[in-house]
């Protein structure tokens, strides 16, 4: 049989951008449709944007620091609508990049949304039908709000890059990644924080002594973090003065339209479980993600969605219909830009270039963007102790830089060590830049490096991370 096209790729963020391209460089005829903006979560909504304010809202420290340290520097103001429209600007010159990138490696472009007719079939908005000898999915995933009457006029992380003005105060619930991010941004920014999370302790799954040295630390910034709290009713606060008690569905509307327009955030009365009744400018919904696979039209060719919505592939990113592939985290399996690529990558290798490549889902690096960021690869120290006997090495300090100007912030450096192949099976590192740190370490983890690999390194000195090579005694054996 003929068809239109080798590949269709539904979905044009990082992990579907990479995959048309390479296809596309084998010689195969690619189509690609995106119904949003090219770049996908990472560069317009996530990482990239998320980045940049992580950068802006660093700088509030720096004339107190730079004083400490002889320079004549006043405190300034944020202006957040100049560092937005810039946002702006950069969010719409990658966007150029995505696409050039594309029609550069002769990637057709549809600016569609995309279902599957069949197996081998990809039906357009624009009415168009396009036959694909094989079929990617790679329509990443949302926000999800908790299933709460009137959280709709809370904001999800998407929002918060569109916003005209920074709101005075902001309520935000949840204790992962997004959540934690978002709290020290903000409260960089200078908006009033408060967090509540449902669990004993923030960024669940994560070293516990990393998480409880970044919980004090984010609370040693201002932000007025809840644990074991969540929210049991919120109400537009205008409604609440009115006597409504709760948003009719004609004012639950308007606010949805609100949010199509930009203009965001009205003040939100909440209530939660430790008792706490309060008004927020507004309130931000960090409660997790869902895999993008609804509408696409799977279950009427054979494609059966997971429990949590995600289309379900096996080592080589193939669904249970053979011409059809998922990569990113559309799949759910690790929801990180880098590995959506390496999906991507293994997907092209296996079907356009003949050699079967599974993914290496082993030993993925990552960062939380918190001030000071977490990085970490490899098990925790309650999950390795649970795998066999470990050492742990682990040291906290006040670092050169911060101490000299009199700043209280520890860091972390801890490595997690088999005592019986003396590997290295963990590496936690709470501190400034730990996200450049964990990337280099994470090479030497992944090759499988000993603790004697590490102490016969010579330490860069005077760093922070040398104490990863000079951590000579246990901290504690389990
Ligand atoms: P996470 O899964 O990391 O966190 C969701 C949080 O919301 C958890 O604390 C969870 O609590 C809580 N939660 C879930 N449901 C409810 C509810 N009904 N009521 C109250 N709290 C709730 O999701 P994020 O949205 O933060 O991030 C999504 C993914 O995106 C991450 O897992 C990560 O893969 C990726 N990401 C990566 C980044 C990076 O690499 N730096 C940055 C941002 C995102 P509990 O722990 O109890 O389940």
């Amino acid at each position: 049989m003929r068809f239109d096209v080798d590949l269709f790729v539904i979905g044009g963020g990082s992990g579907g951008v990479r995959a048309a391209r390479m296809a596309a460089a084998t010689g195969a005829k690619v189509a690609l449709a995106e119904d949003s903006r090219l770049g996908g979560t990472c560069v317009i909504r996530g990482c990239v944007p998320k980045k940049l304010m992580v950068f802006a809202s660093s700088f509030r420290e720096m004339p107190a620091e730079a004083r400490a340290y002889g320079w004549d520097i006043p405190d300034g103001a944020f202006d957040w609508s100049q560092f937005r429209s810039k946002l702006h600007a950069e969010l719409d010159r990658l966007e150029g990049v995505y696409r050039r990138l594309l029609e550069g490696s002769g990637v057709q472009i549809h600016d569609a949304r995309a279902r599957l007719a069949d197996a081998h079939s990809v039906q357009l908005s624009t009415g168009q039908t396009v036959t694909a000898k094989h079929i990617l999915i790679a329509t990443g995933g949302r926000p999800e709000r908790p299933d709460l009457p009137n959280s709709n006029i809370g904001l999800v992380s998407d929002d918060i890059f569109l916003l005209d003005s920074l709101p005075k105060s902001i309520l935000i619930v949840g204790g992962g990644f997004i959540a934690c991010e978002m709290a020290c941004i903000l409260a960089g920014l200078g908006v009033k924080v408060t967090q509540v999370y449902r669990g004993a302790q923030i960024l669940r799954g994560f070293d516990d002594e990393a998480r409880g040295l970044i919980a004090e630390a984010m609370k040693a910034q201002g932000i007025d973090l809840h644990l074991g709290t969540n929210i049991v009713e919120m109400a537009e606060a205008a409604a609440i003065r009115r006597g409504e008690g709760t948003m009719g569905a004609s004012a639950s509307a308007a606010v949805d339209l609100l949010r199509q327009s930009g203009a965001l955030g009205c003040p939100v009365w909440v209530k939660a479980t430790n008792g706490l009744e309060q008004t927020f400018d507004t309130v931000l919904f960090a409660t997790g993600r869902k895999p993008n696979a609804d509408g696409l039209g799977l279950e009427d060719i054979g494609i059966t969605l997971g429990r949590r919505g995600e289309i379900p592939v096996d080592d080589y990113s193939q669904t249970a219909v053979p011409s059809v592939y998922a990569i990113g985290d559309v799949t759910n399996r690790w929801n990180l830009t880098p590995v959506a690529i390496r999906e991507g990558m293994a997907f092209v290798r296996t079907v356009f270039e003949g050699v079967p490549t599974p993914v290496d889902h082993e030993l993925i690096p990552s960062a939380v963007f918190t001030q000071p960021e977490l990085g970490t690869v490899g098990l925790t120290e309650e999950a390795a102790r649970a795998q066999e006997p470990i050492e742990v090495y682990c040291t906290s300090f006040r670092p050169m830089r911060g101490a000299f100007a009199g700043n209280e912030a520890r860091v972390l450096m801890k490595l997690i060590v088999s005592q019986t192949s003396r590997r290295v099976l963990g590496c936690h590192i709470v501190a400034p830049e730990a996200g450049e740190m964990i990337q280099l370490a994470a090479i030497a983890v992944k090759m499988g490096a000993t603790k004697e690999d590490f102490d016969r390194t010579v330490a860069v000195h005077p760093t922070m991370a040398e104490e990863l090579v000079t951590m000579r005694t246990p901290t504690r054996k389990a």
